[in-house]
């Protein structure tokens, strides 16, 4: 059994509901049981800023899937949500499922890099995650709690 961390987030098609019905979709997973998600946080986008603000979260979730056979997963359940890859990067989108940590492995292929490029920089990653998971440790040895003392909340909020 491996522990994971998903990153969950959405701006289109009311997000709230979006992030719910995922929810729901990763606990109906085959091999994985979902262990907790944090509260939903709103942000702002990165990248292109004529999109709406996003709704983010993070989930924790223990599999026996292989990393890239959850990834499969993780994509077709995006596909259920009607998201649409589009050539411009971090446009708005109906619902991303990424993985943010797969155990204390690290993993370079051509689909694939985990830790999740982004992690360590991302406010809507990091808060989120530390609310769940505050005394994790990252498989290079840095501390959540020390990561976020340097990445300020850019807006990030809380939401009831
Ligand atoms: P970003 O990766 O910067 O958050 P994004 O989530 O919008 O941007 P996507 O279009 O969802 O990017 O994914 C692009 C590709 O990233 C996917 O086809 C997938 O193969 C690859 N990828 C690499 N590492 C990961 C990971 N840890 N989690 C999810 N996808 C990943
Ligand atoms: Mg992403
Ligand atoms: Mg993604």
């Amino acid at each position: 059994m491996i522990r994971c961390y998903i990153g969950l987030g959405a701006n289109l098609d009311q997000p709230v509901q979006q992030l719910e019905r995922a929810l729901q979709a990763l606990a109906e997973l085959p091999q994985c049981s979902l262990q907790r998600c944090s509260a939903f946080y709103g942000s702002k986008p990165m990248g292109p800023q004529d999109q709406p603000d996003y709704v983010n979260a993070v989930a924790e979730l223990h599999t026996t899937l292989a990393a890239e056979a959850l990834l499969d997963e993780l994509q077709r359940i995006e596909q259920q949500h009607g998201r649409q890859r589009k050539a411009e990067r971090w446009g708005p989108r109906t619902l991303d499922l990424d993985l943010l940590l797969y155990g204390m492995q690290q993993i370079a292929t051509e689909r694939l890099t985990v830790p999740h490029y982004g992690l360590k920089q991302r406010e809507f990653v990091l808060y989120p995650l530390h609310e769940i998971a505050a005394e994790l440790q990252l498989p290079d040895g840095s501390s959540l709690h020390d990561l976020i003392q340097q990445i300020p909340r850019n807006g990030l909020h809380q939401l009831s």
